[in-house]
């Protein structure tokens, strides 16, 4: 008998947890933080403790408690008695941490699947991340931890990566992973053939991206395995069809930069490689220098080494690496104290604001909100700040919208929104639903549950916890 639980992304956008039992052997789909039950409590001063191990996780409701899953050292440090784990893998469909994050909670028998690039991609994030509980994504130091541990080495989680057209065997069940489109590379949704029959999880996706062709091979699949159940993302199920395209992105940015005679700022995900390549083309087109920050290189260097991504190098002539002010604000090789930076200091294309003042026409520079301080150095007297994010979603990104319009408005620069959505539009979600045609569909990564009970189709609403038998 197969079945599914639900810890997570239930009319939330993200934070998926999906148990799936069947014949005694148990798998996770995905592992994520969610961000909105986080956000119920938690902001940046206020955090959850990491001295209080699971304990303020727990009680706050932003993990599961469920037995036979979280790290021993955890359970320990909690009070309780260690257990074995009795869950046979997590599978994760990609890397944002509303879907991998809270990995780091797991027992370190379980093993992970993942795809080649969502392992590049999670390995640059953890080169650059705090250590801190939420992070320990690829390997954790035993807590609590006593100075004296702090030169003991890490335990680090087992993980099996995948490409398309391999199957993963796990105990009893046969996963086909196949890739999809969504706005971080390494992307998949999945076949699980359980005894029941098929079940499909699409993960994160899109049809309006420059790679639908992959999303098309994953709806290919699933719509030939005639599956019983299908686990659908549902984040943009109240969006009609636009115009939106990486392209569109690219023309519009364009003409804004090719009118600014100033400096040009554009904010976009890192995780988003064809973002990157988008800005990156047109910052060659237009014969300027492409200014990343030494967390952007991290990246690079392992979009670089994925042979599927045809990304230039950190250390590439057309790219140079903004030296932030640290310490003592004189850029002395002392002042810097993070690895990531450190074991870059010696790059022949580095380069500090003041460089960059003496002619800001020249350069294209990738600047997130989080670091408009920088702007107090590189002095913009007007030019253009594209925000190539989504637009807010919640009241506090509302504040920091709010925030960065202050900045802008302070330093003159003028405001040009330039998205393209990772997420599949209502349309294209009803249309690649009916084409699988699941005999039953359960949507999950939306706050919009209900709008599914207008399609023609057998649909379960969720609730978090509670088992669901196929
Ligand atoms: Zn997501
Ligand atoms: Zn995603």
């Amino acid at each position: 008998m197969a079945k599914l639980t639900f810890y997570g992304g239930v009319e939330e956008i993200g934070g998926n947890k999906i148990l799936l039992e069947d014949n005694g052997t148990k798998i996770f789909l995905d592992f994520g933080m969610s961000f909105s039950k986080r956000g119920l409590y938690f902001e940046e001063f206020l955090t959850p403790r990491t001295a209080n191990g699971l304990g303020d996780f727990l009680e706050m409701k932003l993990i599961p408690d469920v037995t036979n899953i979280y790290r021993e050292d955890l359970l320990e440090h909690l009070g309780r008695k260690s257990e074995d784990p009795d869950v046979q893998g997590v599978v994760l469909s990609h890397a944002h941490a509303d879907h991998a994050n809270y990995i780091s909670f797991l027992h370190q028998d379980i093993p992970i699947y993942c795809g080649e690039t969502c392992k590049y991609i999670l390995e640059a994030v953890d080169e650059q991340s705090q250590r801190s509980i939420e992070n320990e994504v690829l390997s954790f130091k035993k807590r609590p931890l006593f100075r004296s541990n702090y030169r003991k080495p890490s335990i680090k989680r087992r993980f099996k990566t995948f490409r398309t057209g391999d199957k993963i065997h796990i105990d009893s069940l046969e996963i086909e992973p196949i890739h999809t489109d969504h706005s971080v590379p390494g992307a998949y949704g999945f076949i699980i053939h359980t005894s029941e029959g098929a079940v499909v999880y699409t993960g994160d996706l899109r049809m309006h991206g420059l790679h639908a062709n992959m999303t098309e091979d994953f709806m290919n699949a699933a719509k030939e395995s005639k599956p019983i159940a299908m686990i659908t993302e549902g984040t943009r199920i109240n969006i009609e069809k636009t115009d939106e395209s990486e392209q569109k992105v690219y023309n519009d940015s364009k003409k804004e930069i090719l009118n600014c005679k100033h400096l040009s700022i554009v904010d976009f995900n890192f995780k988003d490689v064809d973002r990157f390549t988008t800005f990156h083309r047109m910052s060659k087109d237009l014969g300027k220098k492409f200014v990343i920050s030494f967390k952007h290189a991290c990246f690079l260097e392992k979009y670089h080494k994925d042979k599927k991504i045809k990304a230039p190098d950190s250390r590439d002539e057309n790219i140079l690496i903004l030296k932030p002010r640290r310490m003592t604000g004189t850029y002395i090789n002392e002042d810097y104290t993070d690895r990531y930076i450190k074991e870059r200091l010696d790059y022949p294309n580095i380069i500090t604001a003041e460089e960059i003042n003496k002619d800001p026409n020249e350069y294209m520079i990738v600047l997130n909100f989080w670091y408009f301080n920088t702007l107090i150095d590189l002095k913009p007297h007007g030019g253009t700040y594209i925000h190539s994010l989504s637009e807010p979603f919640n009241e506090e990104m509302e504040i920091s919208y709010e925030r960065m319009h202050n900045w802008l408005k302070h330093f003159n620069l003028r405001f040009v929104q330039s998205h393209c959505s990772g997420h599949i539009c209502g349309p294209d979600l009803k249309e690649l639903i009916n084409d699988i045609n699941p005999r039953e569909l359960y949507p999950i990564h939306t706050e919009h549950p209900d709008l599914f009970r207008k399609l023609d189709m057998k649909t379960t609403m969720i609730k978090e916890g509670k088992k669901y038998k196929l």
